[in-house]
């Protein structure tokens, strides 16, 4: 027993060491680089990390709009609600379908993310608003979430964080890739993954922010599924596929 403790306490110490060189990375690059991509890092309260949006309903809605769709078209696509004065919560709970689906064209999967922005409106005026909403227990809030058509996980985590500055940590697709290469597997449970992941950062909003933000900008721009961009890759030293991957066979991740 004695062993296993010692193992499993000296395990513990690896993944922290290792998620706290992995964030000292991030904050170094993303200083730089953040901004450039859509993130704006500011004070740990601020809604403007999510693409500059001051709104919290702004950010939930693009938050969904944003699952398997590019940040360029929903940030049009929240142009055009905005233009439309349809983005508030009322506003959206009351439109007909049709319309909605008509001003979020374009977006991945838009017939149904038209009834998820429906039924999602529709709570936050059921439940009184955003500020109340928000304001009740997470594990409410999150259940609430959950139990609307097309939220799933990492999205309603992502409108905790960003639109509601609560201190839960998004495991995406995206940031998991990149975990993985590195060399810090994660459960493919989400809850489990979570756990873990929650367990090994200091709680702080900015770290969660930051470690969201940067781990899916560095997916997308260089930890692509296929042929990633190592070599530009700000991870490259801590990374066990570049070491094993790209240092023995370096003509399979060269540019395309
Ligand atoms: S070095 Fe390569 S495999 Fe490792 S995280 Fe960066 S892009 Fe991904």
């Amino acid at each position: 027993m004695l062993g296993n403790d010692l193992r499993d306490q000296s395990v513990n110490l690896v993944t922290t060491d290792l998620i706290t060189k992995i964030l000292e990375i991030l904050n170094e690059w993303g200083r730089e680089n953040l901004r450039k991509l859509g993130w704006f890092a500011s004070d740990p309260h601020s809604y403007e990390w999510w693409g500059g949006f001051r709104d919290p309903f702004e950010i939930s809605v693009s938050a969904i709009l944003v699952q398997l769709s590019k940040w360029e078209t929903v940030s049009k696509v929240i142009i055009r609600l905005r233009e439309g004065n349809v983005l508030n919560p009322r506003t959206l709970a009351e439109a007909p379908a049709e319309k909605i689906k008509d001003l979020i064209r374009g977006i991945g999967f838009y017939e149904s993310k038209s009834r998820t922005l429906k039924e999602f409106s529709r709570l936050i005026v059921e439940r009184g608003g955003w500020e109340t909403f928000i304001s009740r227990d997470l594990s409410d809030i999150r259940r609430d979430l959950l139990s609307v058509r097309g939220i799933g996980y990492e999205t309603a985590d992502t409108i905790l964080l960003f639109a509601g500055n609560k201190l839960v940590l998004p495991v995406s697709r995206l940031a998991s890739r990149v975990l993985s290469r590195v060399g810090f597997s994660l459960p493919r449970n989400y809850l489990k993954a979570q756990q873990i992941l929650e367990g090994s950062i200091s709680r702080s909003l900015s770290k969660y922010k930051l470690f969201h933000a940067a781990l899916v900008s560095i997916s997308k721009k260089y930890c692509r599924s296929r042929k990633p961009l190592c070599v530009e890759c700000p991870l490259k030293t801590l990374c066990r596929f570049f070491e094993k991957e790209f240092l023995q066979s370096p003509s399979l991740l060269t540019r395309t």
